[in-house]
């Protein structure tokens, strides 16, 4: 991957977390998010490549293109995948103070992005608040 690739998935990571502020809190994402999200999947459009393994007619989906604009393909696929799922209004930011991890709830009271990580640290330092 050369600098130029990283740039390329890195805006589809950041023009993805615009998008989803909103949408997961029911606005309307922005007009250029969806642009470049929408333009990074048309760099590299996958194609459906079929062949023969000898007993059946298979199919791969690929990507053309620079291993930045094809890894920016899938992932700006996968975002458009989230951002129109009915779901997407259940995703939550992690409530630990320094995490920046978003996360789909399993149980509906659920506040951590991971119990075991998160939630852990966050019970160690109030505990640890109380016996100070
Ligand atoms: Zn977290």
């Amino acid at each position: 991957m050369t600098g130029a690739d990283l740039a390329a998935v890195h805006a589809v990571r950041d023009h993805t977390a615009r998008a989803l502020d909103r949408v997961r809190h029911g606005s309307r994402p922005p007009a250029d998010a969806l642009a470049a999200l929408n333009e990074a999947q048309r760099a590299a459009p996958a194609v459906a490549e079929l062949a023969w393994n000898g007993e059946v007619v298979t199919t791969v989906r690929r990507r053309p293109g620079s291993p930045g604009a094809r890894l920016s393909a899938w992932l700006a696929e996968a975002a458009a995948e989230l951002l129109t799922d009915p779901a997407v209004a259940k995703i939550r930011q992690c409530e630990a103070g320094d995490c920046v991890m978003l996360f789909l709830p399993a149980r509906p009271r659920r506040r951590w992005c991971s119990p075991a990580r998160c939630g852990n640290r966050v019970r160690v330092a109030r505990h640890y608040q109380r016996h100070k």
